[in-house]
C-alpha cells in the first residue's frame, strides 16, 4: 500500500485527511518527491491552560475554550474566555499603570523596555514560529521569514520613535491618549498586535489587547516576553475571548481609542457602538485587491506576484490580489504560466519547511471558502484547481482560480479570504482603474508594467491605501498601511501610525 492510500486521500473541493506528511500537487514523478523537512517542536513550550494576562499577572476566569492545530484537529490548550467583569479588569489595570507608571517615564525609558521587547522575541524567533504555525495552520517558512521577523522590526521601529516624538510632528502640541483597546484578528496573530502594541506604547499610552479565537497562543507568548521585558504591570494587558469580549472593549467608557482590525461588518458595529463618545479609532477591515498585469510587464515575475498576492497565507490576508486584472493580449500566456505554478506548489504539513501553502484556519473558514467557490461555479465561472489530493483531518482547501468571471458575480465582489482567485480581462488603462474601483473596498492593488509613466498614472487614479509596483504584499515598519472605503481609515505604520496614538 502506497503512503497515499493508508492516509486515504479524499480528492472533493474541501476533502480531509491526515497532514503527517507533505505532497505536491503536481502529478508525481518517482524519484522527484522532496524529501520531508520537518520543522523541530522540541524546543516549544505550550502551557495546557492560559489564564488572561492582566496587571501582568496571570487571572483566572469562569469559562475557557478550545485552541485547536487546523493542520490535524488536535487540542494545543485552554484558553480563558474573558468576561465584560474581566474587561473592566484589564481597562482598569490599564488606566491605573497609565495614571501612575508609564504616562510619568520619560520617553527615552519608555523606548527602552519596547526595545528590550524586541530583543527577547529576537530571541525566542524559533519558537514564536512554530507556535503561530500551529495555532494559526500557516507555512513555517513564512512564519519564520516573514511574520515573526516583520514582527520584531515593528517593535524596533517604534521604539526607535518613543523620544523623537516632537520630530516626527515639529512644531505640534500633543499628548498621549490613555489606555487604548486593540482588537485583532486570527491570520497574523503575533504581527496584528505588534502593529497595534509598538506605537501605542511608544506613544505613552496604555493597551488592552484582545486575540482572535482561533490564534490565541502567540500573545500568551508576548505576555511572557512582556513579564521578562520588566514592563511594568498593567502596561500591557492580553486577554482573550469572542466578539462579545470585544464589544466589552469597545464599550467600555475609560477605553480612549480603540484599533480594530478584522471584518467590515464588525468595523460598522464597532462604529455604531461608539458613534456619539469622544473616543478616537481605527478601522482595518476587509478588501478585494485588484492586481492589474500589463501586456508590457516582466510575465514570469508577474506570475510570481500573482501567487504571492493570493495563496500568501492561504489568502487570508486582507489585502490579498484576489482579484487578477490581465491585459487581453496576455491572458492565455499568463493563464497557462499560471497553471503550470500552481502545479508545483506544495500543499501540507504546515511545519514541513516545503510547504507552500498550509491548512485554513478553521473549520468556519472552510465553510466560508466552500460556499463562495460553489457559487463561483453555480454562476457559471470556470474554476481551475491543480491535480491535488488533501489530507484527511483538518482543513484545507487547494489553490483555486476562476476563469470567465464577470464583475458581477459573487466571487469577483466579495471577500473569500482563502487560495481563490478571480481572473478578469481588460484592454486599456482606462478600463482596468474602472475595474479595479469598482468595489466597495480600497486596502491595496497591484500593478505590473514595464512602463514607469503608466504606473505613476495608475497609482494615481486605482483608490487603494496601499499599492504595489512590480511586486506584491511587501512590507515594512516604516510604510503606513490602511484603506479607504469599506476598507476602513486610519494608518497603522510609519509617523502616520504615531499620529492615531497621539492626541493634537
Ligand atoms: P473575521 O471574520 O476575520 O474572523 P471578525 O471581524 O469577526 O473577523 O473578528 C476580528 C476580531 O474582532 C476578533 O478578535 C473577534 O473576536 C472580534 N470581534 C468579533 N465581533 C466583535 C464585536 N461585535 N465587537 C468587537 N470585536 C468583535
Amino acid at each position: 500500500m502506497t503512503f497515499r492510500e493508508k492516509n486515504g486521500y479524499s480528492t472533493k473541493l474541501n476533502g480531509n485527511s491526515a497532514a503527517s506528511h507533505q505532497r505536491s500537487l503536481k502529478p508525481k514523478k518517482p524519484g522527484w518527491e522532496y524529501a520531508e523537512s520537518p520543522e523541530s517542536k522540541d524546543h516549544i513550550i505550550i502551557n495546557s491552560k492560559y489564564d488572561l494576562f492582566i496587571n501582568g499577572k496571570a487571572v483566572k476566569t469562569g469559562k475557557y475554550f478550545s485552541t485547536v492545530n487546523p493542520a490535524n484537529e488536535e487540542k494545543l490548550s485552554e484558553i480563558a474566555y474573558a468576561s465584560a467583569g474581566d474587561v473592566d479588569k484589564a481597562v482598569n489595570a490599564a488606566e491605573k499603570a497609565y495614571r501612575n507608571t508609564w504616562s510619568r517615564l520619560s520617553p527615552k525609558e519608555r523606548a527602552k523596555y519596547i526595545f528590550r521587547i524586541a530583543r527577547i522575541m529576537q530571541e525566542k524567533a524559533r519558537e514564536l514560529a512554530v507556535i503561530e504555525s500551529m495555532d494559526g495552520g500557516k507555512p513555517i517558512k513564512e512564519s519564520k521569514s516573514v511574520d515573526i521577523p516583520l514582527a520584531i522590526a515593528h517593535f524596533f521601529y517604534y521604539a526607535g520613535w518613543a523620544d523623537k516624538l516632537k520630530f516626527a510632528f515639529p512644531g505640534r502640541q500633543f499628548s498621549s491618549i490613555g489606555v487604548v483597546g486593540q482588537i485583532i484578528p486570527w491570520n497574523f496573530p503575533l504581527l496584528m498586535a505588534a502593529w497595534k502594541i509598538a506605537p501605542a506604547l511608544a506613544c505613552g499610552n496604555t493597551v488592552v489587547i484582545k486575540s482572535a479565537e482561533t490564534t490565541p497562543l502567540t500573545l500568551y507568548k508576548l505576555a511572557e516576553i512582556i513579564q521578562e521585558a520588566g514592563v511594568p504591570d498593567g502596561v500591557v494587558n492580553i486577554i482573550s475571548g469572542a466578539g462579545d469580549t470585544g464589544a466589552a472593549i469597545v464599550n467600555n467608557p475609560k477605553v480612549k481609542k480603540i484599533a480594530f482590525t478584522g471584518s467590515t461588518e464588525v468595523g460598522k458595529l464597532i462604529m455604531r457602538s461608539i458613534a456619539g463618545t469622544d473616543k478616537k479609532v481605527t478601522l482595518e477591515l476587509g478588501g478585494k485587491a485588484a492586481n492589474i498585469i500589463f501586456e508590457d510587464a516582466p510575465i514570469d515575475q508577474a506570475v510570481e506576484g500573482i501567487v504571492n498576492g493570493i495563496y500568501f497565507n492561504q489568502g487570508h490576508v486582507c489585502c490579498a490580489g484576489s482579484r487578477l486584472l490581465v491585459q487581453e493580449s496576455i491572458k492565455n500566456t499568463v493563464i497557462k504560466k499560471l497553471k503550470y505554478r500552481l502545479n508545483s506548489l506544495r500543499l501540507g504539513d504546515p511545519l514541513d519547511k516545503n510547504t507552500d501553502i498550509g491548512a485554513i484556519n478553521s473549520r468556519q473558514q472552510l465553510d466560508k471558502i466552500t460556499e463562495l467557490v460553489e457559487s463561483g461555479i453555480e454562476e457559471g465561472c470556470t474554476i481551475y484547481q491543480p491535480e491535488c489530493k488533501l489530507p484527511s483531518k483538518g482543513y484545507w482547501f487547494k489553490p483555486t482560480f476562476f476563469t470567465n468571471v464577470a464583475q458581477s458575480n459573487r466571487i469577483a465582489g466579495e471577500e473569500i479570504f482563502g487560495p481563490v482567485l478571480s481572473v478578469l480581462t481588460f484592454r486599456t488603462p482606462k478600463e482596468a482603474i474602472e475595474k479595479a474601483n469598482n468595489t466597495q473596498y480600497g486596502l491595496s492593488a497591484g500593478i505590473w508594467s514595464d512602463k514607469g509613466s503608466k504606473i505613476f498614472k495608475m497609482v494615481n487614479q486605482v483608490k487603494a491605501g496601499v499599492i504595489w509596483a512590480n511586486t506584491y504584499n511587501k512590507f515594512n515598519p516604516a510604510s503606513p498601511f490602511g484603506g479607504y472605503k469599506e476598507s476602513g481609515f486610519g494608518r497603522e505604520g510609519g509617523i502616520q501610525g504615531l499620529k492615531e496614538y497621539l492626541n493634537f
